[in-house]
């Protein structure tokens, strides 16, 4: 399955008959899901006219290419009190979303950004005037200071920290309990981002890194995170938790690992992608 990007603002009449909708709730924290979720894509409604009637706004945010098959993907927040379809139902958005891969994720990271992007840019944030939706282009105009307004992003880092087989994790105060991931926040104005990966290893935890390399990435819509992951040394030194943000910080080897992040994050892949590189340092020598 691949998913490639699109944009249009549509009226109900422009659906294809092909198209599969994504379905939020009004202010995006809650899709709508069947109660039977054994596709992965399962999310994906069937376009219905009753849902697409009236004056919602519906985005088109992408096709999804399977073979030679081609489906358009829109977008759709319902109004409280809408009635979804029979046998489908409401879900958290943040623990759907933590449930599947990547490629699963990318449709639905689009979906809810453009209509949080749409919903909280009606105004300029300039002059006041109600901004004007543009029908191709993912851009909102203030028709009285022509000020343009593109979905936002926050690039945010995290960062894996490791000193040989050990590897630092820390337990934020807002992790359910026993929790424990990588330093991670978000990028200041005007810092570069391994600038920000020191300062928010000194910060939360008083070390000092280097070797400061680049990972990947992941979009992570909760409401608007990109999260730009690294990966650094740390040689010497042990944690000092903040005791704000982070409330425990310590080095763990793979034989006494704490409760680690849903394998839907970067965090855990970044985690489990040292503890395999430290599998396949053993098996080699052996
Ligand atoms: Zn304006």
């Amino acid at each position: 399955m691949d998913f490639l990007p699109q944009y249009a603002l549509l009226n109900s009449r422009e659906l294809k008959k092909t198209g599969k909708i994504i379905l939020f709730s009004e202010n995006e924290s809650l899709m709508a899901v069947p109660d039977r979720k054994e596709d992965p894509l399962s999310y994906l409604l069937d376009r219905t006219d009753s849902l697409t009637r009236g004056d919602n706004s519906l985005y088109l945010i992408g096709t999804i290419r399977e073979g030679d098959r081609e489906r358009e993907i829109y977008a759709l927040s319902l109004s409280p009190g809408s009635e979804l379809p029979s046998s489908w139902t409401w879900v958290s958005f943040s623990e759907y979303f933590r449930s599947l891969d990547y490629k699963q994720q990318f449709p639905l990271s689009r979906a809810k950004q453009i209509l949080n992007w749409n919903r909280t840019h009606r105004f300029c944030g300039s002059c006041g005037t109600p901004t004007e939706p543009q029908k191709n282009e993912p851009c909102r105009k203030c028709p009285a200071c022509s000020e343009m307004y593109y979905p936002r992003f926050s690039p945010a880092v995290i960062v894996r920290i490791t000193r040989g087989n050990q590897i630092l994790l820390a337990h934020n105060v807002r992790f359910t309990e026993n929790l424990y991931s990588n330093i991670a926040g978000f990028v200041e104005a005007g810092e570069t981002l391994e600038e920000a990966v020191r300062r928010e290893i000194r910060e939360e935890v008083s070390l000092e890194v280097e070797n400061i390399r680049y990972f990947d990435s992941q979009q992570w819509p909760m409401p608007h995170s990109l999260m730009l992951a690294f990966t650094a040394d740390c040689p010497r030194g042990n944690p000092v938790p903040d005791g704000v943000e982070i409330e425990d910080a310590r080095w763990f080897t793979p034989d006494n690992l704490p409760h680690l992040p849903p394998p839907g994050s970067i965090a855990r892949r970044m985690i489990d992608d040292h503890l395999n590189s430290i599998l396949s340092v053993k098996s080699s020598i052996k």
